[in-house]
């Protein structure tokens, strides 16, 4: 039968097979030696050989992410809250950065809009005019929620933003029960409540599969090459290969097509300001 990894507790993994059906299971010996079995990972398993359902078989995977590890997401939910804590425009940036680095469609999801709805709607133009699906939505005032629904394709979407955005309200709400916990900084460890250090998929009714990751906010600089930048902005795409050195990190080179871009307005000023902030940042990990 063939399923996907839900969980993975000390080596029993959690799976969702046919018909939804969630199964128990570990992995037979020369598989567990030889394949790391991640959170995400399609698997071929067999529930009739004797007490214990068994892995027999890890299917390729299409996307990786790691911190925490998970396989086959197929569409990264960012979301940041446009107050409290306020929209930080750069690590957005960041983050649909590491979307485009593996591959994953990100989803520009800014939450709040009830405390700010201008600021909210400025946000989405900007992520939209730089080619990305955007939406905002609150809670609060329970708008933009059938919005965000529609732009949801999965099956497979983790939801990954800072603490405090609203990750795990909009988990709970797409859910319909509250299995993800939100609310304050926990009295009881006064760390945040989402102390999800673990991957887990959590399936919907509507047949996606979730997760909830404070994790990817922070962009895996170091695997990214200086040259390969400004291919993870999309905006800038139309304009590469024209610059007139073909090693051109648009940073200070004459005759710049994406700089050009820049100056007749083809490319927005902060999308600009973020590539020169992380290839600045780049170097230096560079350099260490
Ligand atoms: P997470 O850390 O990203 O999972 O965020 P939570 O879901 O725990 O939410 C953090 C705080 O924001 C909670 O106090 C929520 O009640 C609040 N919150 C969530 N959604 C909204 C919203 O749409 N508007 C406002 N004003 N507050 C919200
Ligand atoms: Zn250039």
């Amino acid at each position: 039968m063939k399923g996907i990894i839900l969980k993975n507790q000390n080596g029993y993994f959690t799976i969702s097979g046919e018909e939804g059906k969630v199964s128990l299971c570990r992995s037979r010996g020369t598989l567990k030696r030889k394949t790391n079995i991640l959170v995400g990972d399609y698997v071929e398993f067999e529930t009739d050989k004797g007490s214990e359902a068994v892995i027999t078989h890890v299917y390729p995977r299409k996307s990786f992410l790691h911190r925490p590890p998970v396989a086959n997401i197929d569409q990264l939910a960012l979301v940041c809250s446009i107050r409290t804590p306020d929209l930080n425009y750069f690590l957005m940036d960041k983050m649909v950065v590491l979307s485009e680095n593996a591959g994953i469609e990100p989803l520009i999801i800014i939450s709040k809009s009830d405390l700010d709805a201008d600021g909210a709607e400025k946000a989405v133009k900007y992520y939209q005019t730089a080619g990305y699906q955007a939406c905002t939505v609150s809670l609060k005032n329970y708008s933009g929620i059938t919005e965000m629904r529609d732009y949801l394709s999965g099956p497979v979407i983790a939801f990954s933003g800072p603490s405090g955005v609203g990750k795990s309200s909009l988990l709970n709400d797409l859910l319909g029960i509250d299995y993800f916990i939100s609310g304050e900084i926990s009295r009881q460890t006064g760390r945040g409540k989402n102390t999800t250090r673990h991957a887990e998929l959590v399936q919907s009714s509507q047949g996606y599969y979730l997760m909830d990751t404070p994790g990817y906010t922070h962009l895996d600089i170091e695997t990214i090459d200086t040259q390969e930048l400004s291919f993870l902005f999309r905006d800038f795409r139309p304009y590469l290969g024209n610059c007139r050195f073909n090693n051109c990190l648009h940073d200070q080179e004459p005759d710049c097509a994406v700089r050009h871009a820049l100056e007749t307005g083809r490319i927005q000023k902060e999308r600009y300001d973020s590539y020169k902030r992380i290839l600045e940042e780049l170097k230096t990990t560079r350099r260490r």
